[in-house]
């Protein structure tokens, strides 16, 4: 007769297999399609850069294509509400930054999503210094030419940004307020496109992440008058920091990083945690990564919990900053 104890385990293992089948088949052989990264600005933008660089290296990992998808406008609040809203199964994620998960937050008193309350935090992928830079054939020679050009010129000289919310709006509101100045405001749908006008001499000047700015630096196409940060960046040696050239109250440096909606699974973001962080030890994304400028994430910060925590104290931090600005 079968006794109670086996009928017991018998009905266990076969709950057990039945919850293996109930258990969603995307968690269990994760990714078997194609996966889309959305980027909430325009090709070519610093964001743009990063995702293709850290997701090329990710696909091989995971043996599925990551195909970036450029949703754009708003700031990146936009791309960032397509993805909130998408489904929360691994196969749409976003690379989000300093603007569309900190900034945005003051912002937008409407904003469509929460930074915290809706996405599951993946992997940081790169800390950005910001740079103030100008058309080559800006007056100015240096940062307190700078400086006094624009306060005397207030109403003629213009900034270009990559819309409300972004790191390039955000760090030249920050500028401005220092400067108590309040230039027109030249929005485009990323700093790929804001670059090229810069380029171009249509646009005065911007406060953009460093690597879409080392290329043009390098070839003269801009002026870089200072980096926001403590110490210079090893790929722009000879641009000097804020502090340096006077103007030390302006600090700022963004950061790139991957989210997921709310709800992934657990073993869903542990796995493409453990792309990311593989991407970031892989000597020829690292390479790309430094040439460009970028900071690469210390061991301790690649976490979905540092990402939590940075994401939080970044939205404590600018909403002071950006709530005058509403
Ligand atoms: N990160 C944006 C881009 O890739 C620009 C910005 O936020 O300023 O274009």
């Amino acid at each position: 007769m079968t006794s109670i104890r086996s009928l017991a385990g018998a009905c266990l293992a076969a709950l057990a297999s039945l919850c293996a089948v109930a258990a969603p088949a995307s968690a269990q052989n994760y990714p078997t399609r194609n996966i889309t990264m959305i980027v909430p600005f325009a090709a070519g933008g610093p964001t743009d850069v990063i995702s293709r660089i850290v997701t090329a290296h990710m696909a091989q990992t995971l043996g599925q294509s990551i195909i970036i998808e450029n949703v754009v406008g708003a700031g990146g609040t936009t791309g960032s509400t397509r993805a909130a809203r998408a489904a929360n199964d691994g196969y749409t994620l976003i690379t989000g930054h300093m603007g569309t998960h900190a900034a945005s937050v003051p912002l937008y008193p409407k904003l469509a999503y929460h930074p915290e309350k809706d996405f599951e935090p993946v992997a940081l992928l790169a800390g950005t210094p910001i740079l103030i830079l100008a058309r080559k054939d800006f007056p100015p020679k240096d940062l307190k030419e700078f400086i006094a050009y624009v306060k005397a010129n207030a109403e003629k000289v213009n900034a270009a940004h990559a819309g409300i919310g972004s790191v390039s709006h955000a760090s030249c509101e920050l500028l401005n307020a220092i400067l108590q100045v309040k230039p027109v405001g030249v929005p485009f749908n990323g700093t790929g496109p804001a670059m090229n006008a810069l380029v171009a001499g249509q646009v005065d000047y911007m406060c953009d992440q460093i690597v879409n700015a080392v290329p043009q630096i390098n070839a003269g196409t801009i002026k870089a008058y200072a980096i926001a940060t403590p110490e210079r960046n090893p790929s722009l040696p000879d641009v000097p920091t804020t502090t340096e050239a006077g103007l030390p109250a302006f600090q700022a440096q963004a950061w790139n990083a991957i989210f997921a909606p709310k709800g992934t699974s657990p073993a869903i973001i542990a796995t493409l945690n453990a792309a990311a962080v593989k991407a970031l030890d892989d000597p020829n994304v690292r390479k790309r990564l430094l040439e460009l400028g970028s900071v690469i994430p210390a061991a301790a910060d690649r976490t979905p919990e540092a990402l939590a925590t940075l994401v939080k104290n970044e939205i404590a931090k600018w909403t002071p900053v950006l709530k005058p600005a509403t």
